[in-house]
């Protein structure tokens, strides 16, 4: 007689003893703004049968959360341009409180959150990262082709008022935004947000030449050093951040400097992109496929590529930008894994 199947339980480890505990999702490859770092002018994205429903992202959700994943974050893309996308929020959101599930987060530019904000709240969403590369609205469209600070701005407040905490990231640009860090400071420190500043990543051909945007966050830390107080705080997120207390602000500063540093040895996470495929790290272009495996051998199967993609985890990225790069170090955007 055929016994019930049993779910898989075995957690999830690589090949170099790392336990894999933080999944972050894509839910679409599309977004309503252009940020000139992330994606060009003219992006051609997945035709929507090739993007996976919400149903299998929650089975997939499920088989990770399964084997010992405690933190997914919803990604993009701009995630708040999928319709219905609070709905499978709610849906994850069972897995919180004891179900599993620790942290169910989302990264968004805000321009929609206004009107999400309290479902994903509803949803048990406690945080959102939020993309703001400026308070000045002329750089702020500048930078993302055609984005309105006013939208994103009252979509942070809109966070705020619905209970969820704001950290905001902000990848830091050479000649563009260089100068607007402190005044980021100080306005996440008086609303009460965390900042991230974010190294410049070699992903995905864009308009511009990434090299000249690049800016070091070490000088960027030396030069703060010379007007705050940085008191490194022990808190690790297994991932390339690093996190400072400015004393004179009470702010929380993480830095991501995957190219000045490299963290890849406490690596916790995977991606996994809107049309079903694993990466496993965003600096390298191996991936297995999850849709395949879902739709033809269901649970089983799924299970299968993920024990493959354990094994094929490499150790660490090889991101550098030089002057002599013309080519990005990994094809993908961003927009495609999520961050
Ligand atoms: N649209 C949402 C947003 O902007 O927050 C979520 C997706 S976006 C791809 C996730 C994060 O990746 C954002 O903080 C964005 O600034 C960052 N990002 C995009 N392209 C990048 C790149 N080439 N290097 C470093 N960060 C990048
Ligand atoms: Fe869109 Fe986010 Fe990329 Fe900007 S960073 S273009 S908001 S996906």
């Amino acid at each position: 007689m055929a016994g019930a199947a049993t779910t898989d339980t075995r957690p999830l480890t690589d090949g170099f003893g790392r336990r894999i505990t933080y999944v972050r999702i894509s839910v679409t490859d599309r977004c309503d703004l252009r940020c000139r770092y992330c994606m060009a002018e003219k992006m051609e994205f997945l035709p929507r049968r090739e993007i996976l429903s919400f149903e299998e992202i929650d089975m997939i959700a499920e088989a990770f959360i399964a084997r010992g994943v405690r933190k997914i974050r919803l990604s993009g893309g701009e995630p708040l341009v999928r319709k219905g996308v609070t709905d499978l929020a709610a849906r994850l959101g069972r897995h919180l409180n004891g179900g599993g599930l620790d942290e169910l987060t989302m990264t968004t530019n805000a321009t929609r959150l206004a009107d999400h904000a309290d479902a994903l709240a509803d949803a048990g969403v406690k945080r959102v990262n939020v993309s703001l590369d400026t308070l000045d609205p002329d750089a702020f469209r500048y930078i993302t082709r055609w984005g309105d600070l006013e939208k994103t701005l009252d979509g942070i407040a809109a966070a705020q008022a619905a209970g969820l905490r704001v950290k905001i990231n902000m990848v830091a640009l050479a000649g563009m935004n260089d100068h607007h860090i402190v005044p980021m400071m100080r306005w996440c420190a008086d609303q009460g947000h965390d900042l991230t500043l974010i190294e410049t990543m070699p992903l995905g051909h864009i308009d511009d030449d990434r090299s000249d945007r690049y800016l070091p966050l070490d000088a960027v830390k030396h030069d703060l050093e010379q007007q705050f107080s940085l008191i490194p705080l022990a808190e690790r997120t297994g991932g390339p951040a690093r996190y400072w207390n400015v004393e004179q602000l009470g702010l929380k500063l993480g830095l991501i400097t995957p190219l000045t540093n490299n963290f890849c040895d406490g690596c916790n996470r995977v991606r996994v992109t809107v049309s079903g495929k694993i990466y496993m790290c965003l600096g390298h272009d191996d991936h297995l496929d999850l849709k395949s495996a879902l739709r033809e051998g269901g649970r089983e199967a799924l299970d299968q590529v993920l024990d493959e993609a354990m094994i094929r985890k490499p150790r660490r990225h090889d991101f550098h930008i030089g002057a002599d790069d013309a080519q990005p170090a990994v094809t993908r955007h961003m927009s495609v894994t999520g961050g």
